[in-house]
């Protein structure tokens, strides 16, 4: 299998080059399962394990290889095996943080380029989870894109359009109906060759079928580990990163499907960069924009720039976010703790077997 259809490209090529590792190839990672990493190189799918030193260097789990990752890997093919040496750069990084878990820090895939944000036309659609949804991509470093499913259950999808134009601004907006085909051919400019996306949204929304339809016969097939293609030659599919008939690959995983509350910084201010431009021109440095006089954002309001709901969904994220930051700086008090004292004992170890 050819490393561009798997998404390579010469920016990995550099980062794979400048770790000048001996008798190293690279691959991506499409699986993973309780520390076996299924992964696709040249040679084609091997089953890759990380060596010790990988793990117990690895701070939290971020550190260990993740779906989409691109890896430095000793192939044992006749075997079907091989040793992770390292992780290349990530170029975007969707992750999670688990609230009540200790925050620590989950990543659903790496190195997509798009990252398609899926609701479907009905009275469901909703513009502050839009607004959710975007804050996550944007922090993902990949390109959000809107789609507008189900097309066929509504009279007047363009008003929909217009409503959630609010939210998403500068991002494409796709109407389409899965199910009858409709603006499906409009996700091709985002699937080219060596482009990876993924799809996120509220269950029911219509991923999985978007996602059959793109797939085509290919994922109506039983899935098995090894398949051959018409020429013979081996190919090899997963359920979780899904190579394309026509290019391009969809990583699917089952964490991406459910959404608690993920956190986002700077995507937050993106997607509402247009308040946080007006709360700029209140008159009080420190308005807390709640009836102080000079008030911008409450002037907005008033002249009907801006909804309350708008304001409200921000308000209630930031109140998220600050509860999620506090319970971050608590854990990350506590973990450096830990490693410091971790750090202690190994001295003294070091010095005792010297
Ligand atoms: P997921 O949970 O987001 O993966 O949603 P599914 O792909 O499982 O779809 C949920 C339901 O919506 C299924 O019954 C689909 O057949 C249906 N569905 C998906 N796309 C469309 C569409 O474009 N139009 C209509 N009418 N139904 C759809
Ligand atoms: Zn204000």
């Amino acid at each position: 299998m050819h490393l561009q259809q798997l998404g390579w490209n010469s920016e990995f090529q550099n980062h794979f080059s400048q770790l000048n590792l001996r008798n190293c190839i690279p691959a991506r990672v499409a699986e993973e399962n309780k520390g076996l990493y299924r992964v696709f190189s040249e040679p084609g799918e091997l089953f890759a394990t990380i060596p010790g030193r990988i793990r117990f260097h690895a701070e939290d789990r971020t550190d260990l290889p993740a779906i989409g990752d691109w890896v430095a890997i000793t192939p044992r093919v006749s075997e079907g095996r091989a040793t992770i040496e390292a992780i290349l750069p990530r170029k975007t990084v969707l992750s999670r943080k688990e609230a009540g878990k200790g925050l620590s820090e989950q990543v659903m895939a790496t190195n997509l380029d798009t990252i398609f944000i899926v609701t479907s036309l009905n009275q469901d659609l909703n513009e502050r989870r839009v607004e959710r949804y975007l804050a996550i991509v944007w922090e993902s470093g990949s390109q959000p894109v809107l789609l507008l499913n189900k097309a066929d259950l509504c009279p007047d999808p363009e008003a929909f359009r217009e409503m959630v134009y609010n939210v998403a601004h500068a991002v494409a907006v796709h109407i389409l109906s899965a199910v009858s085909g409709e603006g499906l051919a409009q996700l091709a400019q985002y699937l080219e060759y060596n482009r990876t996306a993924a799809f996120i949204g509220s269950s029911g929304v219509g991923k999985s079928t978007i996602i059959n339809a793109l797939a085509g016969r290919v994922m109506q097939r039983v899935q098995s580990i090894r398949e051959w293609d018409d020429r013979g030659r081996h190919t090899t599919t997963s359920r979780q990163m899904i190579l394309l008939p026509e290019g391009g690959i969809v990583i699917d995983t089952p964490g991406m499907r459910e959404v608690g509350l993920w956190e986002s910084i700077t995507g937050i201010s993106k997607t509402f960069q247009d308040l946080q431009d007006l709360a700029s021109r209140c008159r009080f440095r420190n308005c807390k924009h709640k009836g102080e006089p000079g008030c911008a954002i409450a002037e907005a309001v008033e002249e009907g720039m801006l909804t309350q709901d708008r304001v409200d969904g921000y308000y209630k994220l930031q109140a998220e976010l600050q509860f999620i930051e506090r319970k971050t700086s608590f854990h990350a008090r506590q973990s450096a703790k830990a490693q410091a004292k971790r750090g202690a004992r190994a001295m003294k170890r070091f010095y005792k077997d010297a």
